[in-house]
């Protein structure tokens, strides 16, 4: 954790600053400590990652560690511990952290794919790497933190934050880059204070979460006034192979298997959907483009042939490991974007098949 990121954080149950106590240094970098709030709520900061969450449910996500930790600073903790049980109604949070969490401890390299940045800004639209510059950045559902390095290289002050464990690869790609944070906390009750941010951007994440629109409107208490909030979400026209197809399949079988044999099975539709792009959609594109223009996922698939195989696999892995998947029409999004009160509001129909909500807080 980098100093610079106590500035920007507070306590996610009392909103009061945040003071840390570091254990283990290297240089300003603390690898281990803890950060205390004014009414004396503890939270760790473990593998250099300040964990913002409250506690049954960080217990719940860290499990041994934690309880390891605490045992660890006993002493300087001043008997503070960890959670005690998990809560009930947490569960969908548990198991979302759970499967994001190997998910992209396993794929940490995508960032490396150079399709990768074009991608990011494709999910972003309208919003272009100028109108990035020198903002104060949250992108909440960070992953591995791909887009918070992409969006580092034009913000003031990025911070990425992920309830998993997916965090860690994110704190080690983002760990010397100045001006990039990474803090593990739960979307619905961020570590910031209102009107925080420039710009939030939220790619791919909410539609996995048990109430959604709630998460949505969440993001906004967070945003300047005349700042933005974009979210990318799944959606439902020109879509019926992942919204109805694959989508039956997860709900009905593959999110309750073991992600490691999940992730193994997926090679098998990964390695058919690379072939029918690599050797129908691509020679296709490049001999008659404007008929190919007319072919199911063509702008998606032609996206997809320049990305690396092991990011199609992940993207296949991705559609069947999740716990809830929510796929939207337009009529859902433009009253998202009504509810939501912003204004200047876009809706873009992403490569097609997904939405990018966009507006500007007034
Ligand atoms: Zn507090």
């Amino acid at each position: 954790m980098k100093p610079a990121v106590l500035d920007m954080v507070v306590c996610p149950l009392c909103q009061s600053t945040l003071r840390p106590t570091p254990y283990l240094q290297d240089g300003t970098w603390i690898e281990e400590g803890i950060l205390t709030c004014e009414n004396g709520d503890q939270f760790p900061i473990i593998r250099g990652i300040p964990v913002l969450i409250e506690p049954n449910l960080r217990l719940s996500i860290l499990g041994n560690e934690e309880t390891q930790f605490w045992r660890r600073h006993a002493a300087e903790a001043g008997g503070a511990s960890s959670g005690s049980a998990p809560a009930a109604d947490d569960s969908e949070k548990r198991s979302a952290a759970a499967v994001w969490g190997y998910q992209w401890q396993d794929f940490h390299e995508l960032w490396q794919d150079t399709a990768g940045v074009e991608q990011f800004y494709r999910w972003l639209a309208p919003l272009r790497p100028d109108d990035l510059r020198g903002k104060t950045m949250l992108d909440a559902g960070c992953g591995t933190g791909r887009h918070v390095l992409y969006s580092s290289r034009n913000a003031g002050l990025v911070i990425g934050v992920d309830i998993s464990l997916a965090t860690r690869v994110a704190a080690r790609l983002t760990r010397g880059v100045t001006n990039a944070h990474i803090v593990q906390a739960d979307i619905y009750r961020l570590p910031f204070r209102t009107e925080t941010f420039d710009r939030i951007y939220s790619i791919g994440v909410i539609h996995h979460l048990p109430d959604p629109r709630a998460a949505y409107l969440n993001l906004l208490r967070h945003v300047k006034r005349n700042a933005t909030l974009t979210v990318w979400l799944y959606g439902r026209e020109n879509n019926w192979l992942a919204a109805s197809f694959v989508e039956t399949i997860r709900a009905v079988f593959t999110r309750r298997m073991p992600l490691s044999l999940l992730k193994f099975l997926s090679l098998i539709p990964a390695t058919i959907l690379w072939s029918v792009i690599k050797f129908f959609y691509g020679p296709v594109n490049w001999l008659a483009p404007a008929g190919a223009r007319h072919f199911p996922y063509n702008t998606y698939f032609m996206l997809f042939n320049r990305l690396s195989f092991r990011h199609q696999w992940m993207n296949v892995f991705d559609k069947l490991n999740a716990p809830i998947a929510n796929y939207y029409r337009r009529d859902e999004m433009e009253a998202w974007l009504k509810a939501s009160g912003l204004s200047a509001t876009q809706l873009a129909h992403t490569n097609d098949i997904s939405w990018s909500l966009h507006g500007t807080r007034s």
